[in-house]
């Protein structure tokens, strides 16, 4: 991949504007519609902020949150409103952040006009215009070139889009003098370093719900890891290849023909293909209605019963799993290894994130993908300190769930394209 342009790159910045796309899409409270439940992609984002206002810019900062309705017209739904993020972002940085009602309307060019150096103004959902997201590039560029009218340079940093082709992460950047910020510098140089030139052994944990989704990451780390783990909804599809019974677990019928060559792959290439040895299984699926689901034992993974469902790695494989992870020099891991939202199926994902700390004492450089196991690590306790789990046990927590994933499958991200040289 080309070199990525840095904020250095753009020159000599005192005095300019900066439009700044970042990823604020952050968990609001459903019970009172504008609490912050967790701020993390806002913190993550303070260093580019700080590094842009002390060059002695004023900033335009463009965001989206959530999904809503696309309607041509410009229009506000509230429980998807910056508002709240406004608010936040003014407390994190100890100035007054201004917020425009709208994005590229009246509200938004009064208050661009009205900024100086060092003031900061969020606009508002740009997902609110059904032109951030459009399929038609005369329709995403014609809204491209409002928001880059606004500014003198643009800085990409929401790490979380940038496998999109939208207005505000793509388009814009052929408007304006573009770079991409820290956040996005960090995400990029830390995916890197285990695609290309891993220290090794190399070891990837995959899990999470489906292969489906993870066919082009798994294809593309086959060529390149030395260990490969499958955990999660995802291993039964590869038990069922090898022909186990697999009781009522998550099954990909379709999947089956592409994992047994996953597998043969494997053995090609002399990679170590490792998948569970027990499981935790239970009657049921556990819903909101349904509870817990009651816990109905721990089975080989070729003798699972078959009106029984596997939730959860079993404590030999969990075992197998933290022996190589340990011994790692570069660990990726994408997806929990069981329902870990239920503590009676978060052992195995528990004890994988525990094997990565270990890994990383040792010297390692271990790195979680983003989404699921990312969010596991923020709610689980360490086992082995019985401690809630930290952003330094880690070498790297990705802040992008489909852009890390895309990015591991070694295919081009436009809004990474778009920023290189
Ligand atoms: P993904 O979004 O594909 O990374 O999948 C994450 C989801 O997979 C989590 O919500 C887990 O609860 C779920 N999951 C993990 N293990 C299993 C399993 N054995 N059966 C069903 N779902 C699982």
């Amino acid at each position: 991949m080309a070199t990525l342009k840095t904020i250095e790159e753009l020159g000599n910045i005192k005095g300019k504007k900066v439009l700044l796309r970042v990823d604020f899409n952050v968990p609001i409270s459903k019970t009172d519609g504008k609490t912050i439940t967790d701020d993390g992609r806002i913190r993550a984002e303070l260093p580019t902020i700080k590094k842009l206002l002390s060059a002695g810019t004023s900033l335009i900062i463009v965001a989206h949150l959530g999904r809503p309705k696309p309607t041509t017209a410009f229009e506000v739904e509230s429980e998807f409103s910056l508002a709240p993020v406004a608010k936040r972002l003014s407390q994190l940085l100890d100035i007054q952040v201004d917020f425009a009602t709208d994005t590229v309307g009246l509200d938004a060019q009064n208050k661009v006009g009205k900024l100086e150096p060092g003031q900061v103004l969020l606009l508002e959902n740009l997902r609110f215009n059904q032109a951030e997201t459009s399929k038609d590039d005369d329709i995403r560029s014609e809204f491209a070139k409002k928001l880059a009218d606004f500014a003198d340079v643009f800085v990409s940093d929401g790490f979380g889009v940038v496998h999109r082709e939208h207005a505000s992460v793509y388009d814009v950047a052929k408007f304006l003098p573009s770079a991409s910020g820290k956040l996005v510098q960090k995400e990029v140089e830390a995916l890197s370093k285990v695609l290309n030139n891993p220290a090794r052994p190399l070891t990837v944990i995959l899990g999470g719900s489906k292969v489906s989704d993870k066919l082009g990451v798994i294809a593309n780390l086959l060529k390149i890891a030395d260990n490969i783990l499958v955990g999660g909804g995802m291993a039964y599809t590869f038990l069922a290849a090898l022909g186990y019974e697999i009781g009522t677990s998550l099954l990909e019928v379709d999947q089956i023909e592409t994992v047994k060559g996953y597998i043969q792959e494997a053995e090609n290439r002399s990679i170590a293909l490792l998948l569970p040895v027990d499981i935790v299984v239970a009657k049921e699926f556990p819903t909101s209605e349904t509870g817990d689901a009651e816990f109905e034992g721990i089975f080989a993974a070729d003798e699972i019963p078959a009106d029984k469902m596997g939730l959860d790695i079993g404590p030999e494989t969990r075992k197998q799993f933290a022996a190589v992870i340990e011994k790692s020099k570069s660990v990726v891991w994408n997806g929990p290894a069981g329902v870990f939202e239920k503590d009676a199926y978060a052992n195995g994902t528990s004890a994988i994130a525990a094997a990565l700390v270990r890994a990383k004492e040792k010297g390692a450089f271990t790195v979680i993908g983003g989404g699921d196991s990312a969010a596991a690590v923020r709610i689980l306790n360490n086992p082995d300190t019985e401690n809630p789990f930290s952003e330094d046990d880690f070498s790297h927590i990705s802040t992008g769930g489909g852009a890390s994933l895309e990015f591991l499958e070694g295919i081009a991200l436009p809004g990474i394209e778009v920023l290189s040289e």
